[in-house]
């Protein structure tokens, strides 16, 4: 490398985004690309990188582990479930769970995941930690996909003040050429693939020097479902769980039930505003008054009109009741998608939702407002 060149580009190195944002985006578009549903990240230090694999909707089981305790509980509280999460759980279910432990010792709590990521982890190990990885990593709990980045020091020249290493942690750098036939070597031992990329592109005139950050994505060449490593791999637990937390979902009764109530009570409510709005119309051209509500196509929205015309779920009024049939709240997308089956929405809100009494309909006192 050209010293002089070399010189003038130590003083503006700067990535735009952040190198660290760089390296959690990549993981972010690998998450996209692949939708695994469990991931487990491997030196999770602050756990940065979960909170934003959180927001992943294809993700339902996400762990963390790393060496230092003390670091994962800085901001491990910003994994925790927000008031938001309660008032509207996701579809999807998701527990979060940070372990303290080394990724040379191996816990059956590591097995089944699909990807494993190890951003700037492996340059921290001590040479016998880094010795016991490859078969913990790609032995023992066997993702689906690996992904492995470390510093590229053929890029250090670049940096202004860095001397040996960019961290005083790091136990060692490795060059584009060590770094690949280390990850060569455990791609073939383990039966997986690695192709090699990075973040952090150099400047003009010095891409010799490579990527900022090297990573290597590996992917496993054999099929195993989890269930076959769970009952082929027994070993004793050695991690100590830090933190656990399981977010609200749909998938859970509990808030799949109060979901469904409160979806039908609005659906309810709203197609009862519409049509006491077209029955007090009504009266109004009738001054001797009827008991009996005709529905017509104008008293609702297209939607519900489309409904009483084609299947005659009719809403009526009878006597000081307004009646809903159930069958028409079903009919609406949402109550519809959350329930899955008419069966189904009856079950949820037996004893939850006053029903006419053979319960086919919603039923509602004219006089009250909004219950
Ligand atoms: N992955 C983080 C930064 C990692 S820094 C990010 O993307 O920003 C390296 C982390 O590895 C540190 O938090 C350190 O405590 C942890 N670590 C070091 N040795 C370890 C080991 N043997 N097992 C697990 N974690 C380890």
């Amino acid at each position: 490398m050209d010293k002089n060149f070399q010189e003038e580009f130590t003083q503006i190195i700067k990535f735009t985004p952040p190198l660290y944002k760089q390296r959690h985006q990549f993981v972010k578009d690998l998450v996209e690309k692949y939708k695994p549903k469990k991931v487990a990240d491997l030196g999770c230090a602050d756990c940065s990188l979960l909170r934003m694999l959180k927001y992943c909707s294809c993700i339902e089981v996400l762990a963390g582990l790393d060496i230092c305790a003390s670091v994962m509980k800085e901001n491990m509280h910003m994994l925790s479930p927000l008031p938001v999460d309660y008032l509207q759980p996701s579809e999807r279910s998701l527990t979060v769970t940070l372990h303290h432990g080394s990724v040379a010792h191996k816990d059956p709590c590591m097995l089944g995941f699909d990807l494993v990521t190890c951003i700037e982890l492996i340059e921290h190990l001590e040479e016998p930690e880094l010795k016991k990885f490859p078969e913990v990593v790609f032995g023992f709990m066997a993702p689906s996909i690996v992904v492995i980045s470390t510093p590229n020091s053929e890029f250090n020249p670049l940096f202004p003040g860095v001397m040996l290493y960019r961290h005083p942690d790091h136990k060692f750098e490795w060059t584009q050429a060590q770094f690949q036939s280390w990850a060569l070597e455990t791609a073939r031992c383990y039966d997986y693939s690695v192709e090699f990329t990075g973040v952090g592109q150099p400047p003009t005139g010095m891409e010799k020097a490579g990527f900022c950050t090297q990573i290597g994505v590996f992917v496993r060449k054999y099929p195993q479902t989890g269930e076959s490593v769970q009952s082929e791999k027994p070993t004793e637990a050695v991690y100590k769980t830090v933190f656990k937390a399981v977010y609200p979902s749909l998938k859970d009764e509990k808030y799949l039930q109060n979901a469904v109530i409160s979806e039908v009570i609005f659906t309810a409510q709203i197609i009862k505003h519409r049509l006491m709005s077209k029955h007090e119309e009504y009266d109004d051209d009738d001054p001797e008054g009827k008991s009996k509500f005709q529905p017509s196509m104008n008293c609702f929205s297209d939607y519900l009109g489309k409904l009483v015309v084609e299947k005659g779920m009719e809403p009526f009024v009878s006597g000081n009741e307004v009646y809903i049939p159930l069958a028409t709240i079903f009919s609406f997308p949402k109550v519809n998608r959350l329930c899955g089956t008419f069966e189904k929405l009856c079950k949820l809100i037996a004893g939850k939702v006053t029903l006419s009494s053979d319960g086919s309909a919603v039923m509602f006192n004219i006089e009250d407002e909004d219950e």
